[in-house]
């Protein structure tokens, strides 16, 4: 892709009315435009990372055996009433009637959607356990949206749900969700820590969120430093491997602000090990046993020939914020360098040509250096614009490419001069190159 006809409308300075890093940015490299108070439209660089996310976001869900489905974003408000959230969701809930005048509303979650569907078709314990998910824009009418996409009204969320014939099976789901989440993250590389939480207006009494530090964080956080150290390494998709894994992360004092209780802090975690900061709340999982199976009527066959109402459990990550604490996680906004997770770069690898006008011998060496990537795979954006070095290179570092090939003078026969941002240059054959990107995205 040649950057003079890409989309990508980048701006000289940071619109003064972002606020924090992630936004600006955002703003800065044309990801995103608003459209109306916390509702955007995504431009090819943002989409392109969203997508990315999304797509190992599915990849871990898929892996614990959780399928995928599609649930509308419109939603009658009659399994609302029949849950009782209805009138407890307030006026987060954007309510729309249609022409013969029926309520529906624009779905901020799926509980009872999913139980809908769930009633409707299984009736035995042995269809048991069920993990259904789906990617699927939400729409919250928060009460102030700000910081561009990570609070915003209209978001891209992956939720799951999780029904079971008991707690142990529940507990079985939900840590195999733990397990998920952490993977996930990592994938990302993100640090995100799982924090008990309080499980708000879904309700229940087990619920963790995951959190990355940011100063910028809307949430605060309360935690013992070697929660750090943890990672879910060898943890298989058992019973209790599983459970040895969240007890793992248990065992250290680990709160968000609603938990907190400053004696028990004190006592648990000694003063070297205290971290008192924020951070951004990146996925949230719930157990919530039958609160909405038992009012909905979702029940099945037991062994005995008992009914019992489906013990059920919700798993959600914010997969457009996830693009926004990303960048509050990477971006060296002072010397303004972006550098993306090679899992989620836009582009592999920017080729900068440094170039008179006209020079198309310089022009035709890149377009074949992106020919040659694109046969492994490597997807790059060339620079054939005819500004200058410093300029070409202080927009390269915004976009985030994770790489970067200069082709100027240094360029000396088949040798290339190769930087990976943040890095120094070296000059290396392009076979290299492409060696060295190829072992670095196989990692992920
Ligand atoms: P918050 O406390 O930030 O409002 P929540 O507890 O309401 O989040 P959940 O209902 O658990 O959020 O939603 C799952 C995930 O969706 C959150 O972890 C977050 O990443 C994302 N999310 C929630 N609300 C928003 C929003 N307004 N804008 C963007 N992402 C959001
Ligand atoms: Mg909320």
């Amino acid at each position: 892709m040649y950057i003079s006809k890409s989309f990508i409308p980048i701006l000289k300075n940071t619109p003064s009315e972002a606020k924090i890093k992630s936004h600006q940015l955002m703003l800065r490299v044309g990801m995103i435009k608003q459209s109306s108070a916390g509702i955007y439209s995504w431009l090819p660089l943002g989409f392109k990372v969203m997508k990315k996310i999304e797509k190992i976001v599915r990849e871990e869900q898929n892996k614990i055996g959780a399928q995928e489905i599609l649930m509308p974003t419109i939603q009658s408000s009659e399994i609302w009433k029949e849950s009782g959230r209805y009138e407890d969701y307030g006026e987060e809930m954007l309510r729309i009637k249609d022409r013969q005048d029926r309520e529906m509303l624009y779905g901020p979650t799926n509980e009872e959607l999913v139980t809908d569907i769930f009633r409707s078709s299984v009736k035995s314990y042995k269809s048991l356990p069920q993990l259904l998910y789906h990617i699927q824009w939400k729409f919250r009418d928060e009460i102030r949206p700000r910081f561009g996409i990570m609070r915003c009204r209209e978001f891209y969320m992956k939720d799951a749900y999780s029904f079971d014939i008991n707690d142990e099976e529940a507990f079985f789901s939900y840590n195999k969700f733990f397990l998920s989440y952490l993977k996930t993250f990592k994938r990302l590389n993100l640090t995100a820590i799982p924090m008990a939480a309080d499980t708000g207006p879904i309700g229940g009494n087990l619920s963790h969120e995951f959190i990355i530090l940011a100063e910028t964080g809307e949430s605060k956080i309360y935690t013992d430093k070697r929660i750090f150290d943890l990672d879910s390494e060898g943890t298989k998709l058992e019973k209790k491997s599983l459970e040895d894994l969240r007890k793992k992360y248990d065992q250290f004092y680990s709160v968000t602000d609603e938990k907190f209780d400053k004696d028990e802090f004190e006592k648990k975690v000694s003063e070297k090990n205290r971290l008192q900061t924020k951070g951004i709340e990146v996925g949230h999982i719930f157990y919530f046993g039958d609160k909405y199976s038992k009012p909905m009527g979702g029940s099945v066959d037991l062994p005995g020939g008992k009914k019992d109402f489906v013990k059920m459990g919700s798993y959600g990550v914010g997969v457009s914020r996830l693009v926004g604490a990303i960048i509050e996680a990477k971006y060296d906004e002072k010397n303004e360098v972006m550098k993306w997770p090679i899992s989620v770069a836009p582009y592999d690898i920017a080729i900068i040509p440094v170039m008179s006008k006209n020079d198309n011998s310089t022009l035709e060496k890149a377009n074949n250096i992106y020919l040659e990537l694109n046969k492994y795979n490597l997807s790059a954006i060339i620079d054939d614009t005819d500004e200058n070095f410093s300029s070409k290179i202080k927009k390269m570092n915004l976009i985030g490419a994770p790489y970067q090939i200069i082709i100027g003078k240094q360029t000396d026969g088949d040798l290339l001069e190769f930087k990976e941002v943040g890095n120094d240059s070296q000059n290396l054959k392009l076979k290299d190159i492409i060696n060295i990107i190829i072992e670095q995205k196989a990692k992920n």
